[in-house]
């Protein structure tokens, strides 16, 4: 039941999606239950994370145990979730500006994986949910929609790619989670409990929330009632963004 929203149907669902997000426990965060119903329908999906969290806390753990450890928390919660192609593109966490450096990183991204859909980040900031609009996330989202369009296309873009092997791909559709006005609703209720304990993989993130499911299945269940799903469907919303 919604106020004319459909969700999103996947009885045929995209071949390959790629993710892309700055830090490790973003996706787990804020779309690992679409990833979870993406891969139970039959997608290949495909995390490329652009840091690897190390100028995150705890503040008094050493920097390299740290990489480590939260590039073994992102391979755990993936696997919850039926990922396992993650890779980490080693760029410096806290550090990243939408660039020509990070849109040339991204799109040898999506030529190497020539996704049909590329999930990302909002490079909008949210002034009333400030702890999303990390000034990373914000570089990630913008170079990332750079990235397919119009630059993984373009053959003339970074051509030196060419001669590395990286031909140009055409990806025909972004969702970008949270953008309003959001019109891609994923059912995430029957693969909620993967999500919970995808993002309490995070060991070293999530000591602050008391109840990990409780905090998700508020959140979802406000997306869902949002927009009008008022039977309790627990629900991830993103913008469909058609670049063909
Ligand atoms: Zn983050």
């Amino acid at each position: 039941m919604s106020d004319g929203k459909e969700l999103e149907d996947l009885t045929e669902p995209p071949g390959t999606v790629l993710v892309v997000v700055a830090h490790p426990d973003d996706i787990d965060f804020g779309i690992a239950g679409t990833a979870a119903a993406l891969s139970a329908a039959g997608s290949r999906v495909v995390y490329r994370i652009a840091t690897s969290g190390e100028a995150g806390g705890p503040d008094d753990m050493d920097r390299a145990e740290l990489k480590a450890t939260r590039e073994a928390e992102q391979r755990t919660a993936g696997e919850h979730v039926g990922v396992t192609d993650i890779e980490f593109l080693g760029l410096p966490d806290g550090h990243l500006e939408s660039n020509v450096a990070l849109r040339k990183e991204i799109t040898k991204t999506i030529r190497s994986v020539k996704p049909d859909v590329l999930i990302t980040q909002n490079p909008e900031r949210r002034w009333d949910r400030i702890f999303a609009s990390h000034p990373d996330h914000l570089a990630v989202g913008e170079a990332a929609v750079s990235a397919a369009y119009p630059d993984s296309r373009n053959p003339h873009f970074c051509p030196e790619l060419l001669d590395e092997g990286y031909e140009p791909h055409t990806v025909p559709e972004l969702w970008i989670g949270s953008l309003d006005p959001v019109d891609v609703f994923i059912n995430i209720t029957d693969v909620f409990d993967a999500k919970v304990k995808a993002l309490s993989s995070h060991t070293s993130q999530v000591a602050w929330i008391e109840d990990v499911d409780a905090l998700l299945r508020e959140w979802a269940s406000t997306v869902g009632s949002a927009h009008g799903f008022t039977d309790g469907t627990l629900i991830e919303a993103f913008r469909r963004i058609r670049t063909i």
